[in-house]
């Protein structure tokens, strides 16, 4: 008998026919003698719809009602889901996540999972039944609900698995597994049979929305043995594993792409030690996570910081900035949203020096202009225009993969 954690997506759970189906996919994995806990996102555009409510009556609304708000979705999931069981005639129970003891930091809309409790599921798991938790939430220190971020019921499913050791997590979705790039934008992408952890994190990190960054972060740190499959078609999927057979690969993993990134820049900085550091020690202790960061020497003794941070924390970086315009001593500030970033993963990247040289022949060939570049390990990122962005991901992935 194997433990084993499903988690299924929004699309998966959209409507009562996809629960269903849900349901049976479920009841398959319990009648072979398995103990299953199942995740459930919130239906279809649920969550997007609660954040459209939540606009016509409050634009700023607080981050902690939002919370509430958006928690809600996953807790109808999880009843329908449990109620299409009971028909089966299966024994269910569902569970939101302050029921389980999912215990998180208190950062409304970005919380992290800080220990879940295990005797409430292991009660039922021990009752012989399936339980069905509410994912992409946790509660705080003082009681109050909180959400993981955007797409993060995959971190919820990879946690219960950690936290419960489980033999299997399955990322159940409306795609077939992992692709070379998304699927959608190029047709030709290639699934990948299996995939490192350390290159899906990456890819992930990058855009590559079919997990959450953080869900391949705790699977790696606790060995999770995780699974990207499909919810409609039953056909192998893609492992993410710590080393995958073809150790000494020449070619990328994939290419990913993120729209959801502002360019902030700092114009005319002093050129003074700890500049940097009262620039984003001021950001960090807002929670506002800063990615691609560039200095340049400025005319007469300034220079500028350019970074990039998620959109929707445009606004507030902006303000504190402004506050502290004094103090950190710049001479203003230009923002730009409308970029994107675009990214290649690979394990064995920077030991292939032409690897890089290909991506940018590739932009060179169509004609589209780099901002920025930035590099790690295993991944080269460039910063353009956001109206390049998905005709440099095609460029890009046809140079790759369309060649071998
Ligand atoms: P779910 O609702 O199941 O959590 P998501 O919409 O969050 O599903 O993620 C699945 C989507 O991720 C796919 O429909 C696909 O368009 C997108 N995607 C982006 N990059 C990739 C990739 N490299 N491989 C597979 N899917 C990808
Ligand atoms: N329902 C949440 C979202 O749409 C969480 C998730 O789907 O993983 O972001
Ligand atoms: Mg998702």
């Amino acid at each position: 008998m194997s433990l084993i954690v499903q988690k299924f997506g929004g699309s998966s759970v959209k409507d009562a026919e996809r629960i269903k189906n849900v349901a049976r996919i479920i009841a398959e994995t319990y009648l072979k003698g398995n103990d299953v806990i199942v995740v459930l996102s919130a239906q279809g555009d649920t969550t997007d719809d609660l954040i459209a409510k939540a606009g016509e009556i409050n634009p700023h609304a607080s981050k902690r009602e939002m919370d509430m708000l958006l928690s809600t979705g996953e807790q109808i999931s999880v009843a329908l889901c449990a109620m299409a069981l009971e028909v089966m005639g299966l024994p269910v129970v569902s569970l939101a996540a302050w029921q389980v003891g999912i215990q998180s930091s208190g950062v409304h809309s970005d919380a992290r999972i800080r220990r879940i409790d295990s005797e409430r599921v292991q009660a039922e798991l021990d009752q012989h039944r399936i339980v069905i938790v509410t994912g992409f939430q946790g509660v705080d220190r003082s009681g109050d609900v909180t959400t993981l971020g955007r797409g993060g019921s995959d971190t919820s499913a990879v946690a219960l698995a950690a936290a419960f050791r489980a033999d299997l997590c399955q990322i159940f979705t409306d795609v077939d597994g992992v692709y070379t790039t998304d699927p959608r934008l190029v047709p030709n992408a290639r699934k990948l049979d299996e995939i490192t952890y350390d290159e899906m994190l990456e890819l992930a990190s990058q855009g590559a929305q079919v997990l959450h960054n953080r869900s391949v972060e705790l699977a790696k740190k606790f060995k999770v043995n995780l699974e990207v499959v499909s919810s409609l078609e039953r056909k192998p999927g893609t492992k993410v594993k710590e080393v995958t057979k073809m150790m000494e690969k020449t070619n990328i993993a994939g290419v990913a792409k993120d729209t959801s990134i502002a360019r902030i820049a700092l114009v005319g900085l002093q050129h003074n030690p700890g500049v940097a550091f009262q620039v984003f020690d001021l950001l960090s202790k807002h929670n506002i996570n800063v990615d691609v960061i560039l200095q340049s020497i400025g005319r007469e003794e300034t220079k500028d910081i350019t970074f990039t941070i998620h959109k929707k924390d445009q606004e507030e970086a902006e303000t504190i900035l402004n506050e502290h315009r004094a103090a950190l001593r710049f001479d203003h500030i230009e923002a730009d949203d409308k970029i994107g970033k675009v990214s290649i993963v690979g394990a064995g990247l920077m030991s292939n020096c032409g690897v890089a040289a290909k991506m940018f022949e590739a932009l060179y060939e169509a004609g589209i202009n780099i901002q920025m570049i930035n590099t790690s390990e295993i991944r080269v990122s460039v910063l353009l225009d956001e109206e390049d962005v998905n005709r440099a991901v095609k460029a890009i992935h046809a140079k790759f993969f369309d060649e071998i």
